[in-house]
C-alpha cells in the first residue's frame, strides 16, 4: 500500500477570522486534487471555525498540553483539541522545542497522550545548524526521534506522521540538498522499520519541512522516501499552498 502525499499547513501564530476564506479557499481546491491529502493547522482559536466550514481537509492542532486536564492555565488537551474538531496534532516542532524548552520526554508524552484522545500524531524532529556542520545530524535526529516517539504504538501506527525538519530551514528561505534529506529520510525510515518492523515500518510517512513552496516542491516531494511536506509560511495563502499541493499531486507516487 502506498498512501498518497500529505501536505500540512502550519498557520504557526498567525490567523484570525479574517483568514477562514483562505482555508475555505485551500479546502474547496484541495476537492479538486484528490490524489492528494490536504490538512491544516491553524491556531487553537480556528480549529473549529476552519472544521465546521472544511469538508475535505483534515484540520489540526499545532499542540496540546500531555494531561487530561487540570490545573494547566494557558494550556490546553488533546481531548479538548479533539472537540473542538482536530483530527491530528503537531508535536515537537522546533519553535516548540526552543520557545518552551520542551524535552523529548515530554514530546513523548504528549504523543500518548493524544493517541489515547484518538487524534493523529504528527512528530518532528531536526537538527540545528550547528549539528549538521559538526557532521552528527544524523545520529542527532535518530536519537531525538526515538526519544520523542510513544512508547507503544503498534496498534495505532497508521495515526503516525514523522516530519523532519532542519531547524536552519524553517523560515530562512534555505532548503536542504536533495542529497541530504533522502539521507536523512532514508536513516528515518531504518529507524522505524527496526522499531516496527518491515510492514508498518514503511508505511508510515515521512514529511519534509524547511521552506517548502511551489517553486521548489516539485523536487523535494520527488525524492526517496518524502511522503509529503509540512509547510509554515507558503501555507498562508491558498495560492501558494495549493501550489505545492499540486506538486504531490504530480510526483510519481501522487
Ligand atoms: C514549519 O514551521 O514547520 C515550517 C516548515 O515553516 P516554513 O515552511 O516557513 O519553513
Amino acid at each position: 500500500m502506498s498512501l498518497r502525499p500529505y501536505i500540512v499547513g502550519n498557520w504557526k501564530m498567525h490567523g484570525t477570522r479574517a483568514m477562514l476564506s483562505e482555508a475555505r479557499a485551500i479546502d474547496r481546491a484541495a476537492q479538486r486534487h484528490m490524489k492528494v491529502e490536504v490538512a491544516l493547522a491553524p491556531p487553537y482559536t480556528l480549529i473549529h471555525p476552519v472544521h465546521r466550514e472544511a469538508e475535505q481537509i483534515g484540520v489540526g492542532a499545532q499542540d496540546c498540553h500531555d494531561a487530561d486536564g487540570g490545573a494547566h492555565t494557558g494550556d490546553i488537551s488533546a481531548a479538548m483539541i479533539a472537540d473542538a474538531g482536530a483530527k491530528f496534532v503537531i508535536l515537537g516542532h522546533s519553535e516548540r522545542r526552543q520557545d518552551h524548552n520542551e524535552k523529548d520526554a515530554i514530546v513523548r508524552a504528549k504523543a500518548e497522550s493524544a493517541l489515547a484522545a484518538g487524534l493523529r500524531i504528527i512528530v518532528c524532529c531536526g537538527e540545528s545548524e550547528a549539528t549538521r556542520d559538526s557532521g552528527r545530524a544524523v545520529s542527532f535526529v535518530k536519537k531525538q526521534l526515538k526519544a520523542s516517539l510513544p512508547e507503544r504504538i503498534d496498534n495505532a501506527l497508521e495515526k503516525l506522521t514523522i516530519a523532519y525538519e532542519p531547524i536552519w530551514a524553517i523560515g530562512t528561505g534555505k532548503t536542504a540538498t536533495v542529497e541530504d534529506i533522502a539521507e536523512m529520510h532514508g536513516e528515518i525510515r531504518a529507524l522505524l522499520i527496526a522499531l516496527y518492523g518491515e510492514e508498518h515500518g514503511s508505511e508510515v510517512r515521512i514529511l519534509y519541512g524547511g521552506s517548502v513552496k511551489p517553486e521548489n516542491a516539485a523536487e523535494i516531494l520527488s525524492t526517496a522516501q518524502v511522503g509529503g511536506a509540512l509547510v509554515g509560511g507558503a501555507s498562508l495563502t491558498a495560492d501558494s499552498f495549493m501550489g505545492i499541493a499540486l506538486a504531490a499531486g504530480e510526483t510519481d507516487e501522487g
